[in-house]
């Protein structure tokens, strides 16, 4: 009973969404409407024999071995399923270390002999696959370990349909492991982040005899994600953007994002009509999208959906980004997700809504009313600030990347330096608790509008922070430095560790103190001098001002926050004892897993680094050195034509020599880019260190020149889009 009542709670809350039948007449369940490609428990039930399906739970529920005979039914139901919703093929979709999603696709039709054709989809194909691995980043694992990689199917994450004009395939969410069972992958330790979060949330429960009736603590996670959106012909016009998804080059246009006029106002019709076809794909897919509006940037644009446990919303969040990229050219647009793709405005960023949830439904970070009596809650904050404080490395480390270094500290996202907003009734609480027994929790009360037709509105009991990259938001953790090309599962696995880890600590404490013979404590007496002791330690982390000011640099250095300002030191991290200790000690990641992904990390950061400075180079001697020689060509032409009529050409004159000298001073540091960005070293770690001491200041000298001859030549020689017209042409 409990196993299907757990269930449903904990992994339908997606399709619950997608099929659930309205209270209010007239009104229709999304898949009536928009058509369900998602393969959700509720098919599931509806097609497996009982027997199969109570089977089947036990697998999901207990980690029961999926029995051989099972897997070939519920392959076949699967089968019919897809094949009557015209799928041809199937494929195990995985997430490999390159940061997107993979798939091999193979054919369920299948010759009968006899001039027929006839469909195939067995246990096995579903169960287990095996693509060539070798092409996919091991950072190593492979050297040391076994060359074969295996797929294996996650059956908590429902499998989908993903269709085009003329075709439709079965995907099969699938963890990607090594021979060995090494994760070649960012499914794989998520899970095994989830299970270690689980184990010790439920001691926790346990302790204040609220575990009755719960399976299993789940994270949840809703994320929000933030992109461009730029018309086709001028991407394509972009060398820049097509290899690099970002600018290198391109002069501030004399409009940017200075009105605030474009954050929230009105939709374009063009970009609603796109955002309306991503929608009604991503529903079919049962994916709960919710909200859509403009963003800060001109041409920036944000989709969230409703929050869903993490497996699933991670899945999902890959996705809406395959979505968005897929839907945009049927509008003549394309989807930029980079998270800095034009200097001067806003990048984009994934707010990553964070919270722990029983399989019954309740949420763990709920405050409630009086807040300062739910010892729970306050237990499973204090959980979270311990975790944030003691591992702000690792989860600095978690969100960096090439281009979020762009955003990280610009004054725009939140800084690199990890502290967390709690706002005000939380931090009168934490304050109180660290003198005592809390006892009172501040209420927002109510805002009078003043005009009689309006109603009272409640006030919260904190105002918004937007500089902070940890906010708690009411009753969820938003982690908002993640970048908005990430897979959600790398921070979601580091967070949930370093969660796990505190709630470990503070479970033995408690239960220690309960127990024990000699001093034996209540579970309030304990609990109470316990949190007393932990917002004592780490209250350092906390802070409500404003993140972007000059005074927080200096006052995070005087608590000893770690402040990392780039990708090349924060991977560090993922090679220092500490991370190695608790990534194994909670079995997300061997030593080895954790070596390997700091080398993968690592050389996608240089390769990345080194495709962009050649295509800098190439985009400045092709493109803007040639239109800045015909136009010197034309000013001297002019100065020579000037002079020769009998007029003073003097001021002419000048401005052709400054002129050449820019583009002169443009063509030296080409060259001298050109000359850097061969440089190859087999330590990713010097290779990155060099990157960021002589190439990025390089890219940087390029750009500036390039920019300020943008500004000079002439509109009808200069080859390039302009900003005006990337970010306001919709
Ligand atoms: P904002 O006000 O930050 O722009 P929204 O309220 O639009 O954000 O979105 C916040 C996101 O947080 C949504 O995806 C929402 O579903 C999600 N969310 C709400 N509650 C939880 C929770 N308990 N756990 C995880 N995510 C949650
Ligand atoms: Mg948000």
């Amino acid at each position: 009973m409990r196993t299907e009542h757990a269930l449903t709670a904990a992994t339908d809350a997606a399709t619950d969404w997608h099929r659930a039948t309205p209270s209010s007449a007239g009104q229709q369940p999304v898949e009536e409407i928009f058509g369900c490609d998602v393969f959700d428990q509720r098919a599931m039930r509806e097609r497996l024999p009982k027997q199969t399906y109570k089977a089947f739970l036990r697998t999901i529920e207990e980690g029961e071995r999926l029995d051989h005979n099972v897997a070939d039914v519920v392959a076949s139901v699967m089968k019919d399923w897809a094949v009557e919703r015209g799928a041809t093929h199937f494929t195990h979709w995985f997430q490999p270390l390159t940061g997107s999603t993979a798939e091999k696709h193979d054919a369920m039709l299948i010759p009968a002999g006899d001039g027929n054709i006839v469909t195939q989809f067995s246990g096995t194909d579903l169960v287990q696959g095996e693509p060539d691995a070798s092409s996919f980043p091991s950072g190593g694992l492979r050297a040391t370990f076994e060359a074969r990689g295996y797929t294996a199917w996650d059956p908590s994450s429902p499998a989908f349909i993903i269709r085009g004009r003329n075709h439709a395939t079965l995907c099969i969410p699938t963890a990607f492991v090594s021979w060995t069972g090494e994760a070649l992958d960012k499914k794989t330790p998520l899970l095994r982040s989830i299970d270690a979060l689980s184990v010790h949330a439920m001691r926790i429960l346990k302790l204040f005899g609220t575990d009755q009736g719960v399976g299993r603590v789940n994270t949840t996670l809703g994320t929000e994600q933030e992109y461009f959106l730029v018309d086709r012909h001028l991407y394509y016009a972009r060398p820049d953007l097509v290899t690099c998804e970002r600018t290198l080059f391109g002069a501030k246009p004399p409009k940017g994002q200075e009105l605030d006029d474009h954050y929230f106002g009105s939709i374009p019709q063009r970009v609603i009509a796109f955002m309306a076809e991503v929608e009604h794909e991503l529903y079919r897919l049962g994916v709960p999208i919710k909200t859509r509006h403009n963003e800060v940037a001109p041409g920036q644009y944000e989709i969230a959906p409703i929050f869903e446990d993490t497996n699933v919303a991670c899945d999902h969040q890959m996705l809406v980004m395959e979505t968005l990229r897929r839907v945009a050219p049927r509008f003549g647009l394309q989807a930029i997700l980079h998270e800095k793709p034009f200097a001067e405005v806003n990048g984009s960023g994934k707010h990553n809504n964070w919270s722990m949830s029983t399989d019954t439904g309740v949420n763990l970070l709920d405050p409630r009313d009086e807040t300062h009596t739910n010892l729970q809650f306050l237990t499973f904050l204090c959980a979270v600030i311990r975790a944030v404080d003691l591992h702000a490395d690792l989860l600095r480390a978690s969100i960096a990347s090439a281009a979020n270094d762009h955003r990280l500290g610009a004054n725009e996202a939140p800084p690199a330096i990890i502290s967390i907003f709690l706002g005000d009734m939380l931090t009168d609480i934490v304050e109180q608790l660290e003198k005592g027994t809390p006892k009172r929790t501040l209420k927002g009360g109510a805002i009078d509008l003043g005009a009689r037709t309006l109603p009272q509105i409640p006030r919260h009991s904190g105002d918004r922070n937007r500089t902070s990259p940890f906010a708690f938001t009411g009753n969820k953790f938003e982690f908002r430095a993640v970048g908005s090309t990430a897979s959600v599962s790398w921070p979601n696995t580091i967070m949930n560790t370093i969660v796990a880890e505190s709630l470990d600590y503070i479970a033995t404490e408690l239960e220690t103190a309960t127990t024990r013979k000699q001093r034996k404590e209540s579970l309030e007496t304990a609990c109470k001098r316990l949190l007393k002791d932990l917002v004592k330690q780490h209250k350092r982390v906390i802070f409500n001002g404003d993140g972007y000011s000059q005074e927080w640099h200096e006052e995070a250095e005087k608590r000893g926050l770690p402040n990392l300002i780039n990708s090349e030191q924060a991977y560090r991290v993922f090679g220092t004892k500490k991370a190695k200790d608790i990534f194994k000690k909670y079995k997300v990641l061997k030593p080895a897993e954790l070596e390997s992904r700091k080398h993968i990390f690592y050389e996608k950061y240089t390769k990345q680094l080194q495709i962009e400075s050649e295509q800098m180079v190439l985009i400045g001697r092709q493109y803007i050195l040639p239109a800045a020689l015909r136009h010197q060509a034309r000013l001297a032409e002019s100065v020579s034509a000037t002079e020769a009529a009998g007029v003073d050409a003097s001021a002419q004159r000048s401005a052709l020599v400054d002129f050449a000298s820019v583009a002169d001073a443009f063509r030296g540091a080409l060259d001298r880019l050109d000359e850097t960005d061969d440089y190859q070293d087999e330590d990713p770690i010097r290779h990155a260190k060099y990157i960021v001491d002589k190439i990025i200041p390089l890219m940087a000298e390029c750009r500036r020149l390039g920019d300020q001859l943008e500004v000079h030549v002439a509109a009808d020689l200069w080859p390039l889009p302009s900003y005006r017209e990337m970010l306001f042409i919709r």
